[in-house]
């Protein structure tokens, strides 16, 4: 099963890509978190990365390009793979076809989650973030259980600095701008299907394992 998930910030892509990954058993493959552990360990691309990140803009494509072509290039993705947040723009999304026709793969779908703009803007201002084993949480409607601490490995949580108010916006933007037009790129080769994103993480795991579900390996 080779996937895309697509859909602006906040939509819930991420939280859907680790269930889908463990059901399916497949590789979740996620730029965010490749690019916020290259930050964390101060790597020559983490330290690239780190302002755009910050501000709520894209990473040169050239960095997540490469980051995406290795990690394709992994074991862990014989069965199929999950892209959480990967293609974000039109060179990116002509490379993922570039990459996979090298290795004469194609991709069986891509997913549009949707999810209301005030949804979104709620759901990123509430996160909470586990630096350490990335898990996530929200301040009102996933609460983690002591308040501030990660239930799966109790490290401290923390806001990311691209979930404050202003990088939001740009996101959002950055979205809109340079993102969204994959909506009609992925709609013209006959892989899109659109996904409401915007009930509970449980109705909405269910939905798209029942779209998913065709594309389960053999
Ligand atoms: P995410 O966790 O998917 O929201 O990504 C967090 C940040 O990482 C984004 O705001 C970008 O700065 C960067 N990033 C993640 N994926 C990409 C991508 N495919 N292209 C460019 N930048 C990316």
């Amino acid at each position: 099963m080779r996937v895309v998930f697509l859909g602006a910030p906040g939509v819930g892509k991420g939280t859907q890509a680790d269930r889908i990954a463990a059901q399916f058993k497949v590789a979740k493959i996620s730029t965010g978190d490749l690019l916020r552990e290259a930050v964390r360990n101060q790597t020559p691309l983490g330290l690239e990365a780190k302002s755009f990140m910050d501000q709520g803009k894209l990473v040169p494509d050239s960095v997540v390009i490469g980051l995406v072509r290795d990690k394709l290039g992994d074991a862990a993705c014989a069965n199929g793979f999950v892209l959480d947040g990967f293609p974000r723009t039109a060179p990116q999304a002509e490379e993922l076809g570039n990459v996979l026709r090298s290795k004469q793969l194609r991709l069986d779908r891509v997913v549009n989650f949707q999810v209301s703009r005030d949804d979104v803007i709620k759901r990123l201002s509430g996160r909470r973030s586990c630096p350490k084993c990335q898990a996530t949480f929200h301040v009102d409607f996933a609460p983690s259980k002591t308040g501030d601490t990660c239930d799966r490995c109790g490290e401290a949580l923390i806001q990311r600095s691209d979930d404050r108010r202003e990088a939001i916006e740009t996101r959002l933007r950055v979205y809109e701008e340079q993102t969204a037009p994959l909506i009609r790129y992925y709609a013209d080769r006959q892989l899109l299907s659109e996904l409401d994103g915007s009930g509970a993480v449980d109705a909405v795991f269910l939905k798209l394992s029942q779209l998913l579900a065709p594309y389960r390996a053999a």
